[in-house]
């Protein structure tokens, strides 16, 4: 399985990604964009037959845990092309409401609205 998600990552997955992206607000570093999609859409590969969100893809690929139901796949970065798995982080859907709240309060909803982030939409594997 592991072999089989680095062999797909070599031919379909690292050759689009550029590890050259912005640094949002309150990151330390640069996001890895997912080059191969639309600014306003989430990335998919396919996997065995099943399609997978790009960034949910990246974090198995470092031997990330499954999201179960009750849990997705936050970005931090609130940057929806993002695929750097440190700028992921596994939320409870609970919690991952409650981080929303707390970014439309402080920035207004302007960057780090609901949408901009879309984790609601993730794909489990
Ligand atoms: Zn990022
Ligand atoms: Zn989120």
């Amino acid at each position: 399985m592991i072999t089989d998600l680095k062999t797909i990552a070599l031919e379909r997955f690292w050759p689009y990604v550029d590890k050259d992206g912005p640094i949002m607000p309150g990151m330390p570093d640069e996001c890895w964009i997912w080059s191969r999609q639309p600014s306003n859409e989430y990335g998919q590969i396919s996997v065995g037959g099943r399609d997978i969100n790009i960034h949910v893809f990246s974090w198995l690929l470092i031997g990330g845990p499954k999201t179960t139901l009750g849990f997705l796949l936050h970005h931090k970065c609130a940057n929806k092309r993002c695929v750097r798995p440190s700028h992921l982080v596994m939320e409870t859907i609970v919690g991952h409401a409650e981080q929303h709240k707390l970014k439309r309060k402080t920035k207004g909803g302007i960057n780090l609205s609901e949408t901009n982030c879309n984790c609601k939409n993730d794909k489990r594997p």
